[in-house]
């Protein structure tokens, strides 16, 4: 049998890169998957002509994960259309940057709406559907554990918000035999990240090795934590970034 056959998943932000690629491995998989994105709405409707095809359920919701209202809704029709909900992938994410003094109240504000609030929103509605053998994984970044250069002080704050609520969580959920994890990325070829990037050389020379990940790189740690092989791993952070933090 499929490992996530019988199951259903959400997954934040699943139009593009990282959290695409996490979509279509549980797919492949056997889940039914719904997803939510911002405001690409063709590639959204595309993914789930993809998806469709394979056999799988899948819904694509539009929501902003920094409007916590949206959040809410989108776990309730995830859950009502697909009939239940077992695994939650808080994935969507911006990448704000820039000298700290510049920062804005509205940057600030956004940033935590959608790295932290919104994941915590998603969390505690999603839990309301699941059952032993549940999980939530966060995306969270390798800023969380090193940052090595400045600019990005608000962007390594959020994500780094994500390990105490992965720990806190997992201590409150652990006795129903759910998860909860953060897997931190490193450099990632995305839209949000380009390995064609003018950063690309700097990036590269604070790695041990010496290439970006593919997004299906993350997905498969992904796929592991969401799986039966990954249901003793609960509070962990788990780094997927070519030694960036070794
Ligand atoms: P991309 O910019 O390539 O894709 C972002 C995805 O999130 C899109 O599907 C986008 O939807 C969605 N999204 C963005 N903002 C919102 C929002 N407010 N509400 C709902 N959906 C939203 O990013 P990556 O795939 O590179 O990043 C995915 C995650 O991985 C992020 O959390 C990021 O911080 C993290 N990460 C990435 C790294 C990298 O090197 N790429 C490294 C470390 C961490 P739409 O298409 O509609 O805009």
């Amino acid at each position: 049998m499929a490992e996530f056959s019988g199951k259903a998943a959400l997954v934040t932000g699943g139009t593009r890169g990282i959290g695409a690629a996490i979509v279509r491995h549980l797919a492949r998989g056997g889940a039914d998957v719904a997803f939510t994105y911002a405001s690409s709405g063709e590639k959204a409707a595309a993914l789930v002509d993809e998806l469709t095809a394979q056999g799988r359920r899948c819904v694509a919701i539009q929501a902003d994960s920094g409007d916590a209202h949206a959040v809410r809704q989108a776990v309730e029709r995830a859950a009502s259309e697909l009939g239940r909900l077992d695994i939650l992938v808080n994935n969507a994410g911006i990448f704000p940057s820039g000298p700290f003094e510049g920062v804005s109240l509205e940057e600030i504000d956004r940033t935590l709406a959608v790295h932290v609030r919104g994941v915590f929103v998603a969390a505690q509605a999603a839990l309301a559907h699941m059952t032993h053998g549940g999980r939530i994984i966060s995306i969270g970044s390798c800023f969380a554990q090193r940052v090595p250069y400045g600019g990005v002080t608000l962007y390594a704050m959020s994500k780094s918000a994500l390990v105490g609520l992965t720990k806190g969580l997992a201590r409150e959920v652990g006795e129903r035999g759910i998860t909860v994890n953060v897997v931190d990325p490193g450099s990632t070829d995305t839209d949000m990240n380009p390995a064609d990037g003018p950063q690309v050389s700097a990036e590269l020379a604070l790695m041990a090795v010496k290439h970006f990940a593919r997004p299906e790189d993350i997905a498969a740690t992904v796929g592991h934590l969401a799986g039966p092989s990954g249901r003793f791993i609960t509070g962990a952070s788990i780094a997927v970034d070519g030694g960036f933090t070794a």
